[in-house]
This record gives structure tokens, sequence and C-alpha cells, in this order.
């Protein structure tokens, strides 16, 4: 359903507004017939991917020469919002694909890389993996027990990374190491590809989750792993940097996809109040049910202007390190509160499959802890908050 937003005719191009039609009609079209497969499955059906390809709507923002369309950043935004409109859990995986790891080898990578692994992830014949939680903790993501070391011309992997996105599924893995350094510090990481047969890899079976079920996470496992050092991502001992460098875009794009999450649960859950009747009357009537309607709305307008407004600023090269990390965090509430009102709204027939409002519940509190936890968020915005007023005091 197309409804009003001030956000889109403020910050969209007309090219940009046909392209986010095009996405939603795929969306609706080919998407959201297949989510009931996708959830059982755990993960998306052969030659999706492809056809999103084909039609464009994959690789907008990368670079033509390398199976991109060589678009604007906010192309990838919108493509974000309507995925996870349709399917939290396809997302996941496109954003991984291409958000992440497709970004960061258009960036870093050599042209050889391009042609081998972003070609294929731009053009969706491959999905891939970005391995940098370990189990000990990944909010401290500076601090891998995944460790390398240099034997001639190879590197030697030896680690276990856990929580890793499209592992089962994935070509190739780009995977964070420390190579030399303390923890918690910038200087002494480094960025690996290393391809799925790679003697030594193993993925383990696909963990069975809450959220994103038709995402397939699971943990990988480099057991001695050799690598050639061209598979070496950007330069050795500054692999940290390539994640730094990533992660306030990767916080905008989370807000794309928090925000298409918030506007799934307005999807369902008004139609539903405008139809139910109890007491003899739409359930649209009681002010109570309006309440929730008025700040499920308000949440959804306020992300997505913040995350166009943020788009834009990310597109003139601005630092957004500060607001990135307030969208993550306010988009992730905005999501979860949504979601739980869809829930409530639709009454017992929120706790049913049958409806996507618990699906939606359980989706929206994957994004207040993946790609780094409020918690992190909070310190982030209080760090810069406290820096600016001691500057001034
Ligand atoms: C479905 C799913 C998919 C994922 N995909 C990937 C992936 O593809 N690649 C990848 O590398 N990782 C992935 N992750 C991992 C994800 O990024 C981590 O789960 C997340 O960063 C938090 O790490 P943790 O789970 O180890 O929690 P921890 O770091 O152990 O944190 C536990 C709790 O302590 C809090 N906490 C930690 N430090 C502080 C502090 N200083 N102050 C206050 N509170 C604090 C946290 O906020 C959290 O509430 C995925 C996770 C999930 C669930």
């Amino acid at each position: 359903m197309d409804t009003y937003s001030l956000a889109v005719s403020s910050f969209l191009t007309d090219e940009e507004i046909q392209f986010r039609d095009n996405v939603r009609r795929f969306m609706r079209d080919v998407v959201a017939p297949l989510v009931p497969q996708m959830e059982a499955e755990g993960q998306p059906p052969a030659g999706l991917l492809e056809r999103m390809g084909d039609e464009g709507i994959l690789g907008t923002f990368l670079p033509e020469e390398y199976g991109g369309a060589g678009a604007s950043l906010m192309t990838r935004a919108i493509v974000a919002e309507e995925t996870a409109r349709m399917s939290a859990g396809f997302d996941a995986t496109l954003f991984v694909n291409i958000s992440l790891v497709a970004r960061h080898l258009a960036k870093y990578g050599t042209h050889e890389q391009k042609e081998k692994y972003l070609r294929p992830l731009a053009m969706g014949r491959a999905s891939a993996s970005i391995c940098l939680s370990e189990p000990h903790g990944g909010s401290d993501a500076l601090s891998p027990r995944t460790v390398a070391h240099k034997d001639g011309d190879h590197w030697v992997i030896k680690g276990h990374k856990t929580f890793i996105t499209n592992a089962p599924i994935a070509e190739f893995f780009l995977v964070f190491t420390r190579t030399s350094g303390e923890d918690r510090r910038v200087k002494g990481g480094t960025c690996f590809i290393v391809e799925k047969d790679a003697p030594g890899l193993t993925v383990g079976q696909p963990f069975d989750k809450l959220s994103l079920r038709s995402s397939p996470t699971a943990e990988v496992y480099f057991d001695d792993v050799r690598v050639h050092e061209s598979q070496i991502l950007g330069n050795a001992e500054e692999g940290f940097n390539i994640l730094l460098d990533g992660l306030d875009l990767e916080r905008v794009f989370e807000g794309a996809s928090n925000t298409g999450i918030a506007q799934a649960c307005l999807d369902v859950a008004v139609p539903y109040a405008l139809d139910r009747k109890v007491f003899g009357e739409a359930i649209s009537s009681y002010q109570m049910i309006q309440d929730k309607i008025a700040r499920m709305a308000t949440g959804v307008e306020i992300s997505r202007t913040m995350f166009y407004h943020l788009v834009r600023a990310c597109e003139r090269g601005v630092n957004v390190n500060r607001e990135a990390a307030m969208l993550k965090l306010y988009s992730s509430e905005v999501a979860v509160e949504a979601s739980r009102e869809a829930v409530q709204i639709l009454g017992g027939y929120g706790l049913m499959e049958e409806y996507p409002a618990a699906r939606l519940y359980r989706d929206a509190k994957h994004h207040e802890i993946g790609a780094g936890t409020s918690e992190i968020q909070k310190l982030i915005i209080s760090k810069e908050t406290l820096r600016q007023y001691r500057q001034v005091a």
C-alpha cells in the first residue's frame, strides 16, 4: 500500500521515487509470496538474488564496471526499507551481501578482487559473509581471538566466529583477524577474503533463532586456514579501519531497515483496526487504539526523515557518527514498539502465525542487538555529547 510521507517528497528525486515504486512492486509481487517458504527453509530460494540482480535492484550504488548501476546511496536505503517491510530476514541477507561485503570490496578491493568477488555479489550470483563477532563477545569488536600469522607469501588463520549471517550459503567470507598489537587497538587488524572451500574452514549448522528466520546464521571455524597474501582486503594491519570506516553508513542503512519493519507494522495494524468491530464499532474509533496508531506513524515518519537526511549527508561525505548512532538506537526502538502495538491491535490474531504481526514482533527485536547493540549506540552518543560540552567548559 502506498502511504503519504512528507519525507519522500522532501528528500527523494523523481527518479528515486520511480525506483522506489519499482522496488515496491517487486517486493509485493515476487518477494511477498515467498516469505512463508523463506521462513520455513531458513534461507532465500535459489534464483531470487539473481532475479533482483537482473531487475537492477541489487547492486544499485555499486560501480557500473563491476556489475552495479553507479546510482545514489539512497537507492540502497530505499531497497533496504522496502525489503525489510516485506521480510526482515531476507533484508538481512541483502544487507550483508550488498551494504557490507560489496561496499567494502568496492572501496578497498583490488581490480582482481572486484572482478572475482564484487561482480557476482552485485549481480546476485553469490552470497557472502562478514566474520567479526566471536563467542567471547561481539560488542568488543576490536578484540578478536581469531589470529593470523605470516608464512612466506601466505597467511595462516586460526579462530572461531559466531552469529555469522549468510554463512551456510556464502561463497566467501570477509574475516577480521588480529595480526599484531593489543586488544581494542585499531592498528594490527587484517581482513582476509576466504573462499568457502578453503581447507580448514568449517561452517556450523544454522542456528535456530527467534528473529530473522529467513536468513541463515551459523558459526565459522578457521583451523589453520592458509590464504595467499593477495587475499588481504586493503592493507595488512589496517583491516579494522575498513570496519570503522563503514560503520556509520551501516547504521544509516539499518535505520532504513528499521523503518521498513515499523511501516510493515502499520500496514498490518491499521487496515485491521479499520475493519475489526468490537462492541459494535470499528476498533479504530477507540482512542486507545488511535493512540497506538499515532505513536507508530510518528515513529515511522521521524525514522524515515532521519535516515533520508543522513543518507544525503553521507552522499556529501559529511561525518554522521553521532547521528547514525542516534538513528540506529531510535529507529530500532520504534520498530520494537510498533511491532508490540501491532500484535496488541490484532488481539489474539496478533499471536497467530497466519498474520505477519508475530513475525514482525520477533524480527524487530534483532535490530536492538545486531550491528551494535542499543547500549553501544548510547555509549557513542553520550561520549560525543559529553565531549562537546567538555570543549566549551
Ligand atoms: C541474527 C544475528 C545475525 C548476526 N550477524 C552477524 C554477522 O553477520 N557478522 C558478525 O560479525 N556478527 C553478527 N552478529 C553478531 C552481533 O553483531 C552481536 O550479537 C552484537 O554485536 C552483540 O554482541 P554479543 O551478542 O556478543 O553481546 P555482548 O557483546 O556480549 O553484549 C552483551 C550485553 O552487554 C551489553 N554491553 C556490552 N558492552 C557494554 C558496555 N560497555 N556498556 C553497557 N553495556 C554493554 C550489550 O549491549 C548487551 O546487552 C549477528 C547477531 C545476530 C543475533
